[in-house]
């Protein structure tokens, strides 16, 4: 028997990007509180895992907006509604239960009894990218890491850190004089990392208190089913035997389907297939909005995924409360709604 009982909802969302985020706006208005989960540790999807600093331009009424600030703005706009967020867990299970109503599971273990699903989950889930050679797999979670849980297991070791980004640089510095040794691959001379963390390693480097090869991981050497060094090539392909029983690879997060394609529901070109009306799914109960869906006309676009959000908020209502009259309300003049958002009634 589980131990910690599942958290009652009239709504899961599965995917904290723009279009999961607008619709706890959407579902909020209607009266309706909702739990957001997220595989990656932080809200905004796409936007902040892929362009946070890109303006958009086609957002209505905003002329331009960066991608981070349009992800900040849609978290204030739900602030009233006070969404539960799981972020860091992957929806690993969905289930439809002899009730009608849904079992939802995650990676972390949360679970949910839902009233309904909504899938916002874009592209998919973000997984990170692996390392791509010969016995790797091997070592993936016990000698290889593509996230770091526990910075102390890494202490005394003999570390390599792969990648140019911000995680690699962070890595580095932080481990450097707590690892007993630490080395950085990178595959080219320029970083993408913030300038200062690399000013700052190389002049550890230069200093003898870290060592900074320019190229990749070519082979694993192990002992005895241990993995104890790896073999770097660089440009020139010279190669370099560096010395170590752990590896972190920082080599960024690429979104995956996953899961969601598991759970039995219509897929079309590798997303789900929806109506119209309400963006409902193959399994009543279950919609799907944003770049995760498909029907005829469909654009990828985020304004697309607001309008389907607002619709499928309506279809949620009238699942969860099929008895409940539905009708219009603007925000403008509904005392109810406004009172829901926390601001004054209409004058
Ligand atoms: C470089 C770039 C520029 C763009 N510019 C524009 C633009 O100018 N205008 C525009 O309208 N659109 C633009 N887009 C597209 C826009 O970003 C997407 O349409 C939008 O992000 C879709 O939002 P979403 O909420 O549906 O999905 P996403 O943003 O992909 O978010 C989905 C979330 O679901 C999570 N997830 C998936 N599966 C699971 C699971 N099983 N469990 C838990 N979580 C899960 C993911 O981790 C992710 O955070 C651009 C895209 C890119 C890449």
């Amino acid at each position: 028997m589980p131990s910690v009982p599942a958290l009652q909802t009239e709504c899961v969302i599965i995917g904290a990007g723009p279009v999961g985020l607008f619709a706890v706006f959407e579902l909020g208005l209607l009266g309706m509180r909702s739990e957001v989960v997220d595989s990656l540790p932080h809200p905004g999807g796409q936007c902040t895992e892929l362009y946070p600093d890109k303006p958009i331009y086609d957002i209505p009424a905003l002329p331009v907006c960066g991608a981070q600030e349009l992800v900040e703005r849609l978290l204030q706009q739900i602030k009233p509604f006070h969404a539960g967020m799981h972020l860091g867990q992957e929806v690993v299970s969905l289930e439809r239960q002899p009730d009608g109503r849904f079992a939802v599971e995650t990676s972390a273990g949360t679970r949910f009894d839902a009233g309904s699903v909504i899938i916002a989950a874009g592209l998919g889930s973000f997984q990170p990218r692996r390392l791509m050679v010969p016995d790797a797999e091997a070592y993936e979670g016990t000698q290889i890491h593509y996230r770091v849980k526990r910075a102390g297991e890494f202490h005394g070791q003999d570390l390599l850190i792969a990648g140019g980004g911000d995680s690699a640089l962070d890595w580095t510095l932080e481990l450097c004089g707590k690892a007993r040794s630490v080395t950085l691959v990178h595959r080219r001379a320029e970083f993408r990392a913030a300038p200062a963390s690399v000013v700052r390693m190389k002049a550890f480097a230069q200093a003898g208190r870290l060592r900074h090869l320019e190229g990749t991981i070519q082979a694993l050497r192990s002992d005895d089913g241990r993995l104890v060094g790896a073999i770097v090539v660089s440009r020139d392909k010279s190669t370099t035997d560096v010395d170590c029983q752990q590896v972190i690879a920082c080599f960024g997060l690429h979104p995956k389907l996953g899961p969601v394609a598991n759970w039995g529901l219509a897929l079309e070109k590798k997303a789900l297939a929806v109506d119209t009306e309400k963006f409902q799914t193959s399994v009543p109960g279950i919609f799907a909005i944003g770049d995760i869906n498909t029907y005829p006309g469909k654009k990828k676009l985020i304004l697309s995924g607001f309008h389907e959000a607002a619709l499928a908020a309506f279809g949620v209502q009238h699942h969860v409360y099929p008895e409940k009259r539905q009708f219009l309300q603007y925000t403008t003049t509904s005392p109810v709604m406004r009172e829901r958002l926390g601001v004054a009634p209409p004058d």
